[in-house]
C-alpha cells in the first residue's frame, strides 16, 4: 500500500510500505476510506513533537471499513494519541487500529464520510478541551484565539479565551484578554515553551486549563451532527489519495489557499 510516511522535521514522502498486520488482540485493521490532515500533522513536520520518528506514518483522524479484528481481549495498555504519533498512522491505505473496540466508533447510516471525519478530532477537541474545559456557559463572551478548524469549531458553541494555534504569543494572548475570574483553555500543541505572566494574573482568579481530547462527547456529537451541527462546512478542499503530498501543500499554505479542512479518500 502507499501512505504518507515522515522522514524527519520538514521531511515527508507519499511512499510504497508493507499493509498493516494484526498485532494485538485489541487490534483492528481499517481500510481508510477518507482521511485528513491535522494541525498536529503540521507540528510534527515542524519538529514540535519529537517522538516521532523518521518512518511514521503520519495521521490520526480517518474514516474506513474494519476488515480484520483481533480477539479483543480486555484493554490494559495506555490510550491516549498514538495513531500518528508512537505507531503509524492513517494516511495510508490501510491502518492497524490498537485499542479498537474503545478508539472506533460506528458510522451511523446516512451521514457522509466526510462529516464523520469531522468528528474523528476537530470537534470533540473543541468541545470537550475549549469549550467543556472552559466551563463556556450562556452568554459569555468568548475569546477563539487562532480561528482555524478547531478554533471554528469551538465557536459552534461565546468570559472564556480559548488557545487553539499552540505557539507560545498565542497562548500569553488568550492569557492575557481573559477577563476577572474568566478561563484560558488552551487546546494548541506547543512545542516550545510559552510565559505565564502570573506577576499580572496571579491576583484574578483565572483557571487555566489545557489537555488532550479524551472522545468521551463523541456519541453526543454523532446525535447532533446532520442537524444540529453542519460540519461539512469545514471541508475546503478534497484530494484523492495518490495526491496526499498535495492536500499537505494546500493545508501547510492556509493563508493563501483558504484551507480549513482537506479531505482525502481512497
Ligand atoms: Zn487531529
Amino acid at each position: 500500500m502507499r501512505a504518507l510516511v515522515y522522514h524527519g522535521p520538514g521531511q515527508k514522502s507519499w511512499d510504497e510500505v508493507p499493509n498493516p498486520v494484526l498485532i494485538d488482540d485489541t487490534d483492528a485493521i481499517v481500510k481508510v476510506d477518507a482521511a485528513t490532515i491535522c494541525g498536529s500533522d503540521l507540528h510534527i513536520l515542524k519538529g514540535d513533537v519529537p517522538e516521532v520518528t523518521d518512518g511514521r506514518i503520519l495521521g490520526h483522524e480517518a474514516v474506513g471499513t474494519v476488515t480484520e479484528v483481533g480477539s479483543y481481549g480486555q484493554c490494559t495498555g495506555g490510550g491516549g494519541w498514538i495513531l500518528g504519533h508512537l505507531v503509524d498512522g492513517t494516511q495510508a491505505g490501510y491502518v492497524r487500529v490498537p485499542f479498537a473496540d474503545t478508539s472506533t466508533y460506528p458510522a451511523p447510516a446516512g451521514v457522509a464520510d466526510e462529516e464523520l471525519l469531522m468528528l474523528s478530532d476537530i470537534l470533540p477537541t473543541a468541545y470537550e478541551v475549549g469549550v467543556l474545559n472552559g466551563h463556556v456557559q450562556p452568554g459569555d463572551v468568548v475569546a477563539v484565539v487562532g480561528a482555524g478548524p478547531i478554533g471554528l469549531s469551538a465557536i459552534m458553541g461565546a468570559d472564556v479565551a480559548i488557545e487553539a494555534v499552540g505557539v507560545a504569543a498565542t497562548f500569553e494572548l488568550a492569557a492575557a484578554q481573559v477577563r476577572p475570574c474568566g478561563h484560558v483553555a488552551n487546546i494548541g500543541v506547543h512545542g516550545q515553551p510559552a510565559t505565564l505572566h502570573l506577576e499580572q494574573v496571579w491576583h484574578t482568579d483565572v483557571t487555566i486549563t489545557t489537555g488532550l481530547v479524551d472522545t468521551y462527547s463523541t456519541p453526543t456529537l454523532l446525535r447532533l451532527i446532520g442537524n444540529q451541527l453542519d460540519v461539512g462546512r469545514f471541508v475546503t478542499h478534497h484530494f484523492a489519495m495518490n495526491d496526499f503530498v498535495g492536500a499537505y501543500d494546500t493545508f501547510v499554505r492556509a493563508a493563501d489557499t483558504g484551507a480549513l479542512k482537506v479531505v482525502v479518500t481512497s
